[in-house]
């Protein structure tokens, strides 16, 4: 079989391999980008881009598209049940982009999409990552064209069949294939986890009242929550799922289409988001008017142990994973695409050693082991109040920031590094 050939290969076309793909493609570099999916996605997933990262986008006239179409928030306010303990302003950081700004996931993903079909690059869906052989020169990806056949005779059911696999030889593979990365376990690279996995349920709905501009982050003694301010009139509460809640008061999500069982279960839904938020957030007087969507996810907070070797290197979700609330795994993720696609740039076209990815490798884990306080974490001041002092190691994730900006956020809660 004819050996198909290009300088980097991305495997997975999520906002980190988009942005990877991006920056190598208008730097001149020829590059591959796969999926094994159809299409981006549809939901709102990690829905705030944080200062830095429109820092970022505004190098490449991204960010202002992305603040017309999103939602600015200067401020996080953090909660105990009824009592509003502290908060931290964007507004402070000071420079272009003293916000975040709330914008869906599948909308962002769609103008990187589109930025990168301008470069001259197509995605291309239905292709699966299946494995890679290195060697001194080059990466060997085994890649699967995927298709759909029909099976069953009277209810017909779509599978997905490999329609052909062939070796896609590269001078560099990306892995940037998310949380349960096949490049990761193919290059046999460990994480370092930093407790068990956290469960969320998340719920967007239209409020029966608007709720202000800023984010609201619930954490009591058991749980972790966040209610988001979205785009139009909506909002979205994630809420922590305690292990004693999951097994009796979690609703059941319909799986059939009928419409009135569909009504019953949008109404048990939301009666269970208005009593979870009333119970967790008594100031939460907005109320639920109709559910529009919701999912259940696991974070696992964890970094890889080394980000790659030689030919084949790891960015976003496929080397870390932090809470939901901080938002910090993918925008993070959209620095390391950055860095990463410099580098390259560099190594393949004025002749940069391959050390260059060895320190950016240095380079990650110390911002990941710091994020995660793995490095010693957040410490309180002399005048730091009890409850900071007390939450200070789970603040840490829910701060919308890394690099330069999480010290002075921090600092504004009383907490030093
Ligand atoms: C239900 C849900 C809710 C979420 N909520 C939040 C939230 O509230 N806050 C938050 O911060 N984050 C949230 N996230 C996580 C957030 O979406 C990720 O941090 C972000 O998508 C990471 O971007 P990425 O580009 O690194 O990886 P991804 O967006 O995961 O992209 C990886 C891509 O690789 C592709 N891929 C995987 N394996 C292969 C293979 N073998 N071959 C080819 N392609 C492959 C996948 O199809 C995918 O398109 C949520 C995620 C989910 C699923």
């Amino acid at each position: 079989m004819r050996e198909e050939r290009t300088e980097v290969l991305v495997v997975g076309a999520g906002p980190v391999g988009l942005l990877t793909a991006i920056l190598l493609a208008e730097a001149g570099i020829e590059v591959r980008i796969i999926d094994r999916e159809e299409r981006t996605t549809v939901r709102s997933y990690a829905c705030a881009l944080h200062p830095r990262t429109l820092r970022l986008l505004d190098q490449m006239g991204l960010a202002a598209p992305m603040i017309e179409r999103g939602r600015r928030v200067e401020k996080i306010a953090f909660y105990d049940g009824a009592t509003r303990q502290a908060e931290v302003k964007l507004s402070q950081l000071g420079g272009a982009f003293p916000f975040m700004v709330i914008l869906p996931q599948n909308v962002f993903e769609d103008a990187l999409e589109q930025r990168l079909r301008k470069a001259g690059v197509a995605v291309n869906w239905k292709h699966r990552f299946n494995d890679v052989q290195c060697d001194a020169d080059a990466a060997t990806a085994t890649v699967e064209e995927l298709g759909a056949t029909a099976t069953g005779y009277i209810v017909p059911h779509w599978e997905t069949v490999v329609k052909r696999s062939f070796p896609l030889r590269a001078q560099f593979l990306v892995g940037a294939d998310g949380h349960g990365s096949l490049v990761r376990q193919r290059l046999g690279i460990e994480q370092t986890r930093v407790s068990g996995p956290e469960f969320f349920a998340a719920y967007e709905f239209e409020p029966a009242e608007a709720v202000e501009d800023e984010v609201r982050v619930v954490l009591d003694q058991a749980s972790t929550n966040v209610l988001w301010p979205l785009l139009g009139n909506r909002c979205r509460w994630t809420f922590q799922l305690l292990k004693s809640e999951m097994a009796t008061e979690f609703p059941e999500k319909e799986r059939r289409a009928g419409r009135v069982a569909q009504t019953a279960v949008d109404e048990s839904i939301r009666q269970y988001v208005e009593k979870v938020a009333k119970r967790r957030a008594p100031w939460f007087t907005a109320g639920v008017k109709e559910i529009a969507w919701c999912t259940e996810v696991v974070f696992d907070q964890r970094v890889a142990k080394q980000y790659g070797r030689d030919r084949c290197w790891l960015a976003g979700d496929a080397a870390h994973q932090a809470g939901p609330v901080g938002v910090q795994s993918m925008n993070v993720g959209m620095s390391e695409a950055a860095t990463l696609a410099g580098a390259l740039r560099r190594i393949l076209r004025e002749k940069a050693p391959l050390s260059r990815l060895e320190a950016c490798d240095l380079e990650w884990q110390a911002e990941w082991r710091r994020l995660l306080g793995l490095s010693g974490g957040l410490k309180p001041r002399s005048d730091t109040g009890p409850w900071v002092r007390e939450r200070r190691g789970r603040l840490l994730s829910c701060l919308p920031a890394s690099h330069e900006d999480l010290a002075p956020l921090a600092g504004q809660l009383g907490l030093d590094f």
